[in-house]
């Protein structure tokens, strides 16, 4: 059996985002910034693909720029409020310790440049409080960027409640929701979220796009320097192909929310359920204040790598950690700013589910992993001293 449940690294494209792009590369190729018609359509196409995005993140169409993916709309983001916050003066921003890359690098480098961070800690949930938000924030501060769910271990943060405290104290609030768009609901303007960051290829549309939310009045600063596309702020002839595409994935994924995320947090359910009988295991992540497609374990005396491979040989696609740490070998910055022990948080299994997997193959895992843990801890050394109280279990 084949069974992809990776999907919180990326999504199989729908046949529906498939066949909408279709006509944007045989037919209704245009440029849409030129003045005929064969560039107009295209234009029209793409202020289509605007008003949806738009539509169902609650706000209007203006206020969504077209980016290469989320981290360029994250880093789009951070670049912004920083530019506006030196002209007057405030230099410091709060993000969290568990952040995906494109925030936490994109930080680093602003660090570098005079700016003042402050990283909160997350709690051994995975989840920030927005008592730590309000009292981080001071006067010079110029941002806070908190993700609106974890990519690795799935927990949701309370982003409205943020967003309330940042509009109070006047400050810039972004979230990347990468994660979220297309399978929890958002509504920007409820939410008191002035920047959020989507991207398309995390709900069966196309990699290489995304979206970044503004609220109007927030002037925004270019990333990619360039013509007067994206109203001036995003140089590149737009990827209409990938931005139909993006959209009606992100349409589909609005509309059959509700039946996705029951189906899916079912499976998912399951999964934690049947994992959890594995001894010397923990969920990481909040039990409840979870992504529905989320499972993420560790596992005492396990190498993730190792764990992976078998199970890739099994037809099993996981991942260890994110799709962006499992290229090396250390250890998941998320696990570790959760509070694992650095031996625990190298045995990590992540399952991401999505609406097209099926119980049967969630059976499937349950059959394997179980078998491929016990295999590995009988040969490792690690487990030997643990077995025999020469070290102490962890978990
Ligand atoms: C995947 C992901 C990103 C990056 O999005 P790309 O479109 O791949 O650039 C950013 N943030 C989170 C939380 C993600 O899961």
């Amino acid at each position: 059996m084949k069974v992809y449940i990776d999907n919180a690294a990326t999504t199989k494209m729908s046949r529906i985002a498939i066949d909408a792009m279709l006509p944007y590369m045989e037919t209704y190729y245009g440029n849409p910034s030129s003045l005929h018609s064969v560039g107009q359509e295209a234009a029209e196409a793409m202020q289509k693909a605007r008003e949806t995005v738009a539509k169902y993140l609650g706000c209007e169409a203006r206020e969504i720029t077209f980016t290469s993916g989320g981290s360029e709309a994250d880093n789009q983001a951070i670049i912004s409020a920083a530019t506006m916050g030196e002209k007057k003066g405030k230099k410091h921003i709060i993000s969290t310790t568990f952040e995906h890359h494109a925030v936490l690098h994109m930080l680093d480098k602003l660090e570098k440049q005079g700016f003042e961070i402050t990283l909160l800690d997350v709690h051994e949930n995975g989840v920030v409080s927005p008592q730590q938000v309000a009292s981080a924030i001071r006067e010079d501060t110029c941002l806070v960027t908190v993700m609106y769910a974890n990519n690795e271990i799935g927990s949701i943060q309370p982003i409205t409640e943020i967003g309330s405290i940042c509009k109070e104290k006047g400050v810039i609030f972004h979230t990347d929701a990468v994660q979220v768009a297309g399978h929890l609901p958002i509504h920007v303007k409820d939410q008191n979220i002035d920047m959020l960051s989507l991207s398309g290829h995390k709900f069966h549309g196309p990699k290489g796009i995304g979206a970044l939310y503004v609220k109007k009045g927030i002037p925004l600063t270019n990333v990619i320097e360039g013509g007067a596309q994206e109203r001036g702020k995003r140089g590149g002839t737009e990827n209409i192909p990938a931005i139909v595409g993006m959209a009606v994935a992100f349409e589909d994924a609005c509309e059959h929310m509700e039946i996705h995320s029951q189906k899916v947090s079912k499976l998912r359910d399951k999964l934690i359920e049947g994992l959890s009988k594995i001894p010397h295991s923990i969920l990481n992540g909040d039990r409840n204040d979870r992504l529905p497609g989320n499972v993420n374990f560790c596992f005492e005396g396990i190498e993730g790598e190792s764990l992976l491979l078998l199970l890739d040989a099994r037809g099993i696609s996981a991942s260890s950690g994110s799709a962006c740490t499992s290229g090396s070998l250390d250890p998941s910055h998320v696990l570790l700013a959760i509070g694992r022990p650095l031996e625990v948080a190298h045995g990590s299994l992540r399952l991401s589910l999505s609406e097209m997997n099926s119980e049967e193959e969630v059976d499937y895992i349950l059959e394997v992993v179980p078998k491929q843990i016990e295999y590995l801890r009988n040969m490792s050394p690690i487990w030997r001293d643990l077995m025999s109280g020469k070290k102490q279990f962890m978990l």
